[in-house]
């Protein structure tokens, strides 16, 4: 790509955080980091891609901001500190601005969660943003889906369906009109990935996962992952004011939205009877709000009530802006 040195140096290889334990950074072929001692590493990668996860006219910095937040969300799935990551850029032209907003974000954020950019690769084609990143793991602590057992209860992190109520307003270009419209198209681009709540999780929690495919369809992957089944109470899942005002106060509604949407960026876990009381008190401590919201059953059993009262809802996956499922 023409300049591609020069843009390297100016956007990322200036703005980079100095990590004590990145021997080489952005510049040379390879980045050299060092691992520390009974740790693993716990590694992810996510692409965004213009038109399917974000509009193309997005603001840089709210793309810059879901895309390194959605990999963080990962990391704090399984419990990881986050150290480093790598990003593939793709393109389409060399906008100064859009660039400049984008770093501007992104090392805002990856400052704040003391993670380093120490390389990538930049080219020119359609729009997309592709990102590696690295945390580490206690080699004795495991935080996976596999591992919840009958009578575990199930909590999640947040509230649920804003970011899909954010995604309906970006589409019909109401975010603006509607009195929560601001309010949920943050919700969408701006998640606070749960990183904090994940290394608390991972002494205490059987399983856990983040939600990015939408809460029914993730629980099923903890389900399936540990060979188990589970009954969700409807009624106890955590939606905001804005999300049941832009619903119309319709209760049932916001329940199905909490269900099916997408790129939440929250956490979803289990626990055992035995270590419930110490993680809430351990979540609180990193602020995070909670709700318990089912229990573990043994497998082959899926059931969703409203307070004891059993539901047939036909739920459906969630969609990207055009991503086919
Ligand atoms: P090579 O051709 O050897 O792959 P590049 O010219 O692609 O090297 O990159 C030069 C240096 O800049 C490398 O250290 C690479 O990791 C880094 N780099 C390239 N693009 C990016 C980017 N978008 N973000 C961070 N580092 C980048
Ligand atoms: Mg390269």
């Amino acid at each position: 790509m023409t300049g591609e040195f020069s843009l390297i140096d100016r956007f990322f290889k200036q703005r980079q955080a100095q990590r004590k334990d990145v021997q080489l950074g952005i510049g040379d072929d390879c980045a050299i980091v060092k691992v520390p001692e009974q740790v693993r590493l716990a590694i992810s990668t996510d692409t965004m891609v213009s038109g399917t996860h974000f509009l193309p006219d997005a603001n840089p910095a709210w793309v810059a901001h879901k895309a390194l937040a959605s990999n963080l969300s990962d990391l704090a799935s399984m419990g990881a500190t986050p150290a480093w990551c790598s990003l593939a850029l793709t393109l389409p032209e060399t906008d100064t601005e859009w660039l400049s907003q984008f770093c501007d974000a992104f090392f805002e954020l990856a400052s704040y969660y003391n993670i380093q950019l120490i390389g990538g690769d930049t080219t020119r084609g359609p729009l997309s943003i592709t990102l590696t990143v690295h945390g580490f793991v206690p080699e004795d602590q495991v935080l996976t889906r596999q591992g919840a057992k009958v009578g575990d209860w199930i909590y999640v992190t947040g509230t649920l369906g804003d970011s899909k109520a954010g995604l309906e307003l970006i589409l019909s270009g109401e975010q603006m009109v509607h009195p929560s419209g601001a309010e949920l198209e943050k919700r969408h681009y701006l998640s606070s990935p749960r990183v904090l709540a994940g290394q608390a999780l991972l002494k205490l929690a059987s399983s856990a996962i983040d939600i990015s495919d939408g809460l029914a369809a993730d629980v099923q992957h903890i389900l399936e992952c540990s060979g188990v089944g589970a009954s969700i109470d409807v009624s106890c899942l955590p939606v905001s004011k804005e999300l049941l005002q832009y619903l119309g106060d319709d209760i049932v509604k916001a329940q199905q939205y909490a269900l099916t949407s997408g790129e939440e960026y929250e956490l979803c876990f289990t626990v055992s009877e035995g270590n419930k009381g110490s993680l809430e008190s351990a979540l609180s401590h990193c602020d995070t709000p909670l709700t318990c919201i089912g229990q573990i059953r043994p497998q082959g059993q899926w059931e969703l009530h409203d307070k004891g009262k059993p539901l047939a809802w036909n739920l459906t996956g969630y969609d990207h802006f055009r991503r086919e499922k």
